[in-house]
């Protein structure tokens, strides 16, 4: 009986196994076809300067939209992206098409002043020998004074890839390429260990910033890493700012900039212009 039950729970699992593995695949081959057939969009998300209220750039968000299955997340294909390889072409179309958005914007946009462009890397990404020529090359081709790239790497894949990750974005960044560092204070990184980065922004995860108005442990972590940030010289981006409550802790608290849904959720591009026009309102 327990044979046979074993049996039984095995073909069960295996069953199961298939199934899940079934649909990665599925999810991986129609991945790769987004890549290719516009399936993919960029929608953009305002970053607020918190004492003028000025918008000073925007973060690119990648954003696919599945025959099938409708807009999924990319905190659903992301990773498989990076389990398969995918986010090599992912990647690359990524910084080719905010690139193309930044010529677009660079007359619709010539009131503003300046503004960033962030475009977020992965792990993959920033350890290909190829990044620096592939970026310097699209730079070189839609650069101009008015908008500029900035590129967005999480606390954890800079602890992760150490040497090959500093070397790398310290080449970007002498090119005049700024760096942030994405979802801080969720990496473990060693304190001590931030002034060496070439990094010119952190952003501070969202968990804290949300929470922050609800539990002062939370508060405390906030103002602690703006304190560290601004000792070395580098700005502050709050991110997942929610409420008017947030917005004027952080302004207290001399955070630089803000981003989330208080100011705006992420934007298709053709509603960006609108969106700076009615930014008065804020
Ligand atoms: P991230 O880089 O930390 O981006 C911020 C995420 O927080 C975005 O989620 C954004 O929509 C969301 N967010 C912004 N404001 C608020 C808020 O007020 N409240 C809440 N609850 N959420 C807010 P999204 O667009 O789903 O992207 C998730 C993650 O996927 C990103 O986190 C980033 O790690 C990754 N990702 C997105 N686009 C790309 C890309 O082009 N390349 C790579 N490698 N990763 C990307
Ligand atoms: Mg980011
Ligand atoms: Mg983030
Ligand atoms: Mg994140």
């Amino acid at each position: 009986y327990n044979a046979k039950k074993q049996a039984g729970n095995t073909i069960f699992f295996n069953s199961q196994m298939q199934t899940e593995e079934l649909e990665r695949l599925r999810l991986e081959a129609d991945l790769q076809q987004a890549i290719q057939q516009q399936e993919l969009h960029l929608n953009y998300q305002p970053i607020i300067c918190l004492t003028t209220n000025q918008v000073v750039g925007f973060e690119a968000l990648v954003r696919w939209h599945h025959q099938e299955r409708g807009w999924v997340s990319p905190v659903n294909f992301i990773p498989l992206a990076e389990q398969t390889g995918l986010i090599i072409p992912l990647g690359e179309w990524v910084l080719q098409e905010a690139c193309r958005q930044i010529k677009l914007w660079e007359q619709e946009l010539a009131k503003t002043g300046h503004l960033s462009i962030a475009v977020n890397l992965s792990g993959v990404q920033l350890t290909q020998p190829g990044l620096v020529n592939f970026i310097e090359n699209l730079w070189k081709n839609c650069g101009n004074k008015k908008i500029y790239i900035k590129l967005e790497v999480t606390e954890s894949v800079l602890m992760k890839n150490g040497e090959v990750a500093i070397e790398t974005l310290a080449k970007l960044r002498s090119n005049g390429i700024q760096i942030c560092i994405d979802d801080f204070g969720t990496g473990y990184s060693s304190l001590a260990y931030l002034h060496l980065l070439p990094i010119d922004t952190v952003k501070i995860d969202r968990s804290f910033v949300n929470q922050m108005t609800e539990d002062p442990r939370n508060l405390d972590i906030v103002e602690t890493i703006i304190t560290l940030a601004h000792r070395l010289d580098l700005n502050v981006v709050a991110e997942g700012v929610e409420t008017q409550a947030q917005r004027d802790i952080l302004r207290s608290l001399h955070c630089e900039y803000g981003q989330g849904y208080f100011f705006s959720k992420p934007l298709p591009p053709q509603q960006i212009v609108t969106w700076i026009s009615q930014l008065s309102h804020i």
